[in-house]
C-alpha cells in the first residue's frame, strides 16, 4: 500500500514536470522558429478567408504584433480551397471540413528547427454550430492557431483549471474571467525567447518546396502531446524536413 502511494506520488511529479516544460513553449516546441537575420521580421499571413471570418484575423493580427519580435501582415491568400502549404509565410483558411472532430487546425513545416511554413484552418462544420458560432470563440480560436505558427505551443493544457488570460490556453470558457480571447505577456515573452537569437539565413518570404499534410489524423504523424482539449503530432519526413500539426477538438 505505502509503495503504491509513493508510486502514485512519483507518477504525479512526473506529471508536474512534463506539464511544466511543456507550458514553456520557448523550450520544447518552441525550438522551432522562423530563421530570419533580424528583429522585428515581418509575417505575412495569407488571408484565404470568407468574408465573417476576415475580422478575426485581423485581430489576431494586431494582437500578435504587439510582440517586440514580430509583426504580421494580412495578404491576400494563395491556397483558395485546398489551404496548401506557402513557402515563406502562412496561409489561413476556413471551410466546412467536416464532422473530423477538429475546430481549429494549425500546422507549421520545419527544416531542422526553423520554420518554413505555417497553415491555419478553422472549421465551419462546427463553427456553425450554436455552441461555437459566437465572436468569442472565433477570436480564441483564430488567436491561439496563428499563435502557433511562430512555434508557440499552449500554456496550460488542462480544461477545468481557471482561464490563464491567453488565447494559448484551452478553455470551456473563452470569456472568463478572466478572457482567454487575446495574448499575454507571457506569450510575448516567450517570443522574445523563442526569437532571442538571429540567424545567418531566413525562411521568412523564401521560396522552396514544403511538406504538406491533409485534414485527417492519418496524415498528422505521431501524436507527441496530448490533452482533453487539444493534441500535438509530428510527422517526419526525412532529412530533418518535418511537419508539426497542433489541433484543437470541438466539444
Ligand atoms: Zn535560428
Ligand atoms: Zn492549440
Amino acid at each position: 500500500m505505502r509503495l503504491k502511494l509513493l508510486a502514485a506520488a512519483l507518477t504525479a511529479a512526473a506529471a508536474t514536470l512534463t506539464s511544466t516544460t511543456s507550458a514553456q513553449a520557448g523550450h520544447s516546441w518552441g525550438s522551432y522558429h522562423w530563421a530570419r537575420t533580424a528583429n522585428p521580421f515581418t509575417l505575412k499571413l495569407g488571408d484565404n478567408l470568407a468574408s465573417g471570418w476576415k475580422s478575426y484575423l485581423g485581430t489576431a493580427s494586431n494582437d500578435w504584433s504587439q510582440s517586440s519580435v514580430l509583426n504580421t501582415t494580412v495578404v491576400t491568400g494563395q491556397s483558395n480551397n485546398n489551404c496548401r502549404a506557402t513557402s515563406g509565410r502562412v496561409e489561413v483558411c476556413n471551410r466546412t471540413y467536416g464532422n473530423n472532430g477538429w475546430l481549429g487546425l494549425a500546422s507549421i513545416s520545419a527544416n531542422g528547427t526553423h520554420i518554413t511554413s505555417g497553415t491555419v484552418k478553422v472549421n465551419d462544420t462546427y463553427f456553425n454550430t450554436a455552441t461555437y458560432n459566437s465572436p468569442s470563440w472565433k477570436t480564441l480560436v483564430m488567436c491561439q492557431e496563428v499563435g502557433h505558427t511562430f512555434g508557440l505551443a499552449h500554456q496550460d493544457e488542462g480544461q477545468t483549471n481557471p482561464n490563464l488570460g491567453t488565447c494559448m490556453d484551452y478553455t470551456n470558457n473563452p470569456d472568463g474571467p478572466p478572457s482567454n480571447l487575446h495574448p499575454n505577456a507571457h506569450d510575448f515573452t516567450q517570443l522574445e525567447s523563442i526569437y532571442a537569437h538571429l540567424d545567418s539565413t531566413s525562411t521568412v518570404d523564401h521560396s522552396a518546396a514544403v511538406p504538406t499534410v491533409g485534414n485527417s489524423k492519418a496524415s498528422w504523424g505521431k501524436r507527441v502531446a496530448r490533452s482533453a482539449h487539444g493534441d500535438t503530432y509530428v510527422r517526419d519526413f526525412g532529412k530533418g524536413s518535418k511537419v508539426i500539426t497542433f489541433v484543437i477538438w470541438a466539444g
